[in-house]
């Protein structure tokens, strides 16, 4: 049952990777499921590099950098900058959210807001622009966290 799971998933990403034009390899087969599989989804490439090393798949870390640079090339991943921390990755399913990142423990949430983004389109249209596109980024200290 677990092997039948398995080798939907890597049809799956097979199809995915055709789709964006990639070359089907197995460390770019590996890296996508990672990055589809992760919870939370926003990983570094040193995340992902410690998850297939865990899991016996001999890919460096150059490699790592190199298909995730190619990912986000293809449109299959968006790369974050979120302030006092590295780079992050994750899947870009198109739903456009956006991001609260934690300054002590740098955990992110994802929040998507339909009165923000009407008014985001009509603050654009006041400027003369129609909006394509927009990233939000909140930094804050997680509940959680902000009393240690
Ligand atoms: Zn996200």
């Amino acid at each position: 049952m677990v092997e039948v799971t398995h080798l939907k998933r890597e049809e799956q990403g097979t199809r995915d990777l055709r789709r964006a034009g990639l070359k089907v390899t197995l460390p770019r087969l590996r890296i996508l499921e990672i990055l589809e599989e992760s919870d939370p989804h926003h990983l570094s490439a040193e995340d992902i590099y410690k998850d297939l090393l865990a899991n016996d798949h001999d890919v460096g870390l150059a490699t790592v950098y190199r298909v995730l640079t190619q990912f986000e090339g293809a449109g299959i991943v968006t790369r974050h900058h979120f302030a006092g921390g590295q780079a992050v990755f994750e899947l870009d399913n198109g739903d456009n959210h956006d991001h609260i990142v934690c300054m002590k423990s740098g955990k992110v949430s994802e929040f998507k807001d339909p009165q923000i983004e009407e008014r985001l389109i009509e603050i654009a249209e006041e400027l003369g622009y129609s909006l394509t596109d927009h990233r939000i980024v909140l930094y804050g200290v997680y509940r959680d966290e902000s009393d240690s």
